[in-house]
């Protein structure tokens, strides 16, 4: 069908993903008692560095990009929905990202969406009809890792001196590192 084709004229392609954990992957953490937290003001709101050029790499690798994120502060009234959504509206002004999902519930709550469990991919993959066994995903904790596996996708762990030892399919130090894995994985033709 003539529909089918993109911008460049060719047959659009099946749909691969990355998504990508907010908190330590998109922006810096908030060390508190030791252990890594998210930011509950727009004021300790900052992005990691090197982080534009990697979601662009990867934008124009065709990839789409799709942010997940667990933000328990949200049930546990430490956060503002007003705040989380302020932070949404940051990363969509500066990235060129499809998407931000946010899972506002702890873990009393037994919600699907609370990474480890994979509903926020799956649940994007079949709006975005992303294939998730083509897609990967980038984070800084064991749950993104689960989450990832458990969604099928291959699994990027940002390496921290908090999250040594967690399983990951791949463990490189930075995003842009993680885009330059992708991008040859895709050139590649897996
Ligand atoms: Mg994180
Ligand atoms: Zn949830």
């Amino acid at each position: 069908m003539d529909g089918d084709a993109d911008s460049d004229g060719r047959a659009a392609a099946i749909a691969r993903a990355v998504f990508l954990d907010r908190d330590g992957v998109i922006n810096r953490v908030v060390m508190r008692l030791g252990r890594p937290e998210s930011p509950r003001a727009m004021s300790e709101f900052a992005f990691e560095p090197g982080v534009a050029a990697a979601v662009e790499r990867l934008k124009a690798a065709g990839l789409r990009l799709f942010v997940v994120s667990n933000q328990p502060d949200l049930a546990r009234g430490k956060l503002a929905p007003e705040t989380v959504a302020a932070m949404t509206g940051a990363i969509m002004r500066a990235l060129p990202i499809d998407a931000v999902r946010v899972c506002p519930h702890d873990d009393r709550d037994d919600c699907g969406c609370r990474k480890p469990r994979p509903g926020m991919l799956v649940e994007l993959a079949r709006e975005y009809g992303v294939v998730l066994g083509d897609s990967f995903m980038i984070g800084d904790s064991w749950k993104d890792m689960a989450a990832g596996r458990a969604a099928g996708c291959a699994t990027i762990m940002l390496e921290r001196d908090y999250n040594c030892g967690a399983a990951a399919d791949y463990r490189r130090p930075t995003l842009a590192d993680a885009a330059a894995l992708i991008v040859s994985i895709m050139d590649g033709g897996r």
